[in-house]
């Protein structure tokens, strides 16, 4: 795996960490266990700074962008997000804070 935004926070969260990796169970035949490393540094850390700085503002603004893929099948806003129209199960799923 090559710059994984998911290992670069981790690896910001301990600094202290030798090394980040993902552990991936490959069930096939014969099952393994695969090791993806990463390490930002440099030019690619900043990189990776702003993103996470850019997107946490968009949150705080409550700003979100629709990333469909695989998880839209199980995800609770489907409904709102991808506008299939279905306002009774959005009206389950989605609460509001106030
Ligand atoms: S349906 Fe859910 S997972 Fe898919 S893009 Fe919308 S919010 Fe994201």
């Amino acid at each position: 795996m090559i710059l994984s935004d998911q290992l670069s926070a981790y690896q910001l969260a301990e600094p202290d960490a030798e090394q980040a990796a993902l552990w991936v169970f490959v069930k096939t035949k014969e099952p393994q266990i695969e090791w993806h490393m990463d390490q930002r540094v440099g030019k690619q850390l900043i990189e990776f700074l702003d993103k996470a700085q850019y997107i946490g503002g968009e949150i705080a603004a409550r700003h979100f962008y629709k990333r469909p893929g695989k998880s839209c099948s199980w995800c609770d806003y489907l409904p709102m997000c991808v506008g299939v129209g279905d306002k009774a199960k959005a009206n389950e799923s989605l609460i509001q804070i106030r």
